[in-house]
């Protein structure tokens, strides 16, 4: 089979639409299949570094998120009590102009509306309450078959179906994702029921145990905080549930008054149970594909999972209209899987650094980092250049 016409996706996150939209405007027709009942997102916020940034300006979704973006004037990272500064990158206009492409903050829900807005204009297909359970591989393609007796035929099937991905499992057979001793709290504040002045920043507080990332989001009307405390002790069976914010905000005291302040404003949060897999032996069979973190789920602590699931969609597609699917899908492994793997292990080792592993020793090196920036700021560059630098878009 030469020619593709027919995509079927696994889940309408923000990895699935990513792909369907790609695929649409290449004219193939797409089917996702959704097993919400209703389109959606997390009422959380979301890092777009310009690696990403300029995959959904490509896709032609810069004027419907223009006004629902923040752009942060840095990055960086505070120490939990005194509010030193260990990092300060810049981001910004200069950022945007030497990576050609924005850093943006947006709220989960606006860029999932814009995306399945714009599927729905390439004419995709959305299936909602359709749980996908399983798929057949047929000469002719591969069938998904849905819980309630439906199936989908097509030339390709796609998993983009997360951490817990149906598709994965039938691949590569069952395997629980790994608790990573971590929980997150998610939370958004309205701007004006805050008493702390939130600076214009993708800020990480950092201190033993737990960090704390605070950015604003909708042209600053809001801010979004990401609290995260390591855990031994996790034994809830779903993977998010409504967080206690009394228990946030016990858990943060004694901390600098900014962050204290801000949880004090909190009137509900989200907490996750942060989960991961090693890398996986591939992430295709014959006429099915894995993306985003139906294959390579990572620690949130360099806001990379959406990124690298908007990355790996991007690449699936183009490689997809260059050539037969066989080769398409080897392509795009050899192409994702080295880029996404590394990111899931620089991800991971940010843990130490923000949770200050080691005691003293914990301290010394953001201590460490404090003396690159000031001395040799090309070391950090190098680190962001990696991330921020790659384009996807340039074949
Ligand atoms: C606390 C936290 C903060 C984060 N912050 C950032 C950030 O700032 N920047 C960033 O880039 N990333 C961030 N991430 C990571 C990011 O959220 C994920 O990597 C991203 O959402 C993955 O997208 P996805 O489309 O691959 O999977 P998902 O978002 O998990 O989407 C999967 C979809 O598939 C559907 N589905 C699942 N199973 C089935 C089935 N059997 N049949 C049909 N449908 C199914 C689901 O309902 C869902 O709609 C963060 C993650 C966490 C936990």
């Amino acid at each position: 089979m030469d020619q593709l016409k027919r995509v079927v996706i696994a889940g309408a996150g923000i990895g699935g639409l990513t792909a369907a939209l790609a695929l649409a405007k290449q004219g193939v027709d797409v089917v996702v299949c959704e097993q919400a009942s209703q389109l959606g997102e997390v009422g959380a916020g979301l890092q777009v570094s310009p690696n990403a940034s300029r995959v959904l300006i490509k896709l032609g979704l810069a004027d419907a998120l223009k006004s629902k973006v923040f752009e942060p004037d840095y990055a960086s990272i505070r120490d939990y009590r005194s509010g030193e500064y260990y990092l300060k990158a810049p981001l910004g206009k200069g950022a945007e102009i030497q990576y050609r492409a924005p850093y943006w903050h947006v709220h989960r829900a606006d860029l999932h509306a814009i995306l399945a807005e714009a599927c729905q204009v390439h004419g995709v297909d959305i299936l909602l309450n359709a749980t996908v359970s399983g798929y057949q591989q047929e000469q002719a393609g591969v069938v998904l078959q849905l819980q309630d007796g439906r199936s989908v035929q097509a030339d390709l099937l796609i998993g983009a179906d997360g951490i817990h991905s149906a598709v994965r499992t039938q691949l590569l057979g069952p395997e629980k994702p790994t608790f990573m001793g971590q929980v997150a709290w998610r939370g958004v504040i309205p701007v004006e029921a805050l008493s702390v002045n939130v600076k214009p920043e993708a800020c990480v507080w950092a201190g033993p145990g737990k960090h704390l990332v605070t950015y604003y989001l909708r042209g600053g009307q809001d801010v979004n905080f990401v609290a995260v405390e390591e855990r031994s002790d996790w034994r809830s069976e779903s993977w998010r549930e409504e967080g206690d914010v009394a228990q946030l905000r016990r858990a943060f005291a004694g901390w600098h008054s900014d962050v204290t302040d801000l949880l004090a404003a909190a009137k509900s949060s989200f907490l996750w149970s942060l989960n991961g897999r090693a890398e996986l032996p591939t992430w295709h069979d014959e006429g099915v594909v894995l993306l985003g973190d139906a294959c390579h789920p990572m620690l949130p602590f360099m806001a990379q999972g959406a990124a690298m699931a908007i990355e790996d969609a991007y690449v699936l597609a183009d490689q997809l209209s260059q050539n037969a699917v066989s080769t398409a899908l080897m392509n795009y492994e050899a192409i994702r899987k080295p880029r996404a793997t590394k990111i899931q292990q620089m991800s991971a080792a940010n843990a130490g650094l923000y949770h200050m592993h080691g005691g003293l020793f914990g301290k010394a090196k953001l201590k460490g980092l404090q003396m690159v920036t000031a001395v040799a700021p090309n070391l950090i560059q190098s680190k962001l250049d990696f991330v921020f630098g790659h384009d996807v878009t340039q074949g």
